[in-house]
């Protein structure tokens, strides 16, 4: 009978999940049988910078190279853009995020043990293996035109010509959407960087606008929408995954879905991040206007499964910038500012 009660009160105490074990100055807690640990007091015993969503229940997690993104209810996370299972969800807990003790010793004692790469610069470069250059516009699609008929198409052509051999001569495979006076639909051009599995995608435009006095470079990446979990939805059916974990053997595409949703906002987190980079550089690099890092919802866009960012080098329709569009020096000051701009990217904060 005595037996009886102990299991009883342990079965209960297992139920309200309120048995908690400490772990030095770690707050641990027992819920459904595992150990948790708030996510916020680990972060601040190992130093790495959280980011939490309270709305989205997300939380982002920076230190040096690496960026761990996570989402209550999910034991899917990513880690520097790499899908990985912890085997029991990141749960919500006295009003805190917790985290499973496979989280803390697997991720965050495994990585921040090692000693951190010693240049962030390098290292960011050699992430990107895989670019893919788009040109804007083509063939019949001419894109602005400005007062003296110099035609966008052409402007974004040898700019991307000369941003891919800036690319190519630091190791970057460049593919580009075209290399000649070629019109190609918008999604085929996201498509080609999809199917390459390209590690960035970068859309070159000349602006144009009915004030003739605008002037300036921007740097767009594309806004949120509400259409970003269907499309998760449909890339799980179409892509093949490479998981570590076996829970994706049961091939179910909604939890392939959660996957590609967090690699879509990480993909977003990256191009915002690079957007910022390359404004940056070019305006250390040339007297421009810099306008700033814009969300748009442009289709071209759409569906990028990795950074990818749409530059408005300048605007066709103001005088003095058409003229300076049309010198190959202006030109090549431009790649060469989108060029440092993604070498410092990731390392510049
Ligand atoms: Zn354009």
């Amino acid at each position: 009978m005595r037996i009886f009660k102990f299991i009883l009160v342990a079965f209960i105490l297992f139920l309200a999940g309120c048995a908690t074990t400490p772990s030095g100055s770690l707050p641990a807690y027992c819920l459904n049988g595992t150990s948790y640990y708030s996510l916020k007091s680990l972060c601040d015993l190992r130093g790495v910078r959280m980011d939490y969503d309270s709305f989205a229940r997300r939380v982002i997690l920076n230190k040096g190279n690496y960026n761990i993104h996570l989402r209550v209810g999910d034991e899917l996370i990513l880690v520097n853009g790499q899908p990985k299972s912890l085997n029991k969800p990141v749960d919500f807990y006295q009003g805190a995020v917790v985290v499973p003790r496979s989280f803390k010793e697997n991720i965050i004692d495994g990585l921040f043990n090692q000693a951190l790469p010693v240049k962030r610069q390098v290292a960011s470069l050699k992430k990107i293996k895989k670019a893919v250059i788009d040109p804007g516009h083509g063939g019949h699609d001419p894109g602005a035109i400005g007062r003296t008929g110099l035609k966008e198409k052409e402007v974004n052509l040898d700019i991307a010509k000369r941003l891919a051999n800036l690319l190519r001569s630091a190791g970057v495979e460049v593919l580009m959407t075209r290399t000649s006076d070629r019109f190609i639909p918008l999604p085929d051009r996201i498509g080609m960087a999809n199917s390459a599995n390209a590690d960035l995608f970068i859309s070159v435009h000349a602006n144009a606008n009915p004030s003739r006095k605008l002037c300036g470079f921007e740097v767009y990446y594309v806004a949120p929408s509400v259409s970003d979990s269907s499309r998760a939805v449909s890339a799980a059916k179409s892509a093949p995954l490479h998981i570590e974990s076996s829970c994706f053997a049961s091939n179910s595409h909604n939890l392939k879905a959660i996957v590609w949703d967090m690699i879509f906002t990480q993909a977003r987190a990256e191009s915002i991040e690079l957007s910022r980079s390359i404004c940056r550089s070019t305006d250390a690099n040339m007297d421009v206007r810099i306008i700033g890092v814009k969300a748009a919802r442009f289709q071209v866009l759409k569906g990028a499964r990795m950074p990818a960012v749409l530059v408005e080098v300048g605007f066709l329709s103001n005088r003095e910038e058409e003229g300076k569009l049309k010198s190959g020096y202006y030109r090549q000051k431009i790649a060469e500012g989108i060029m440092d701009g993604i070498r410092n990217y990731g390392g510049g904060r």
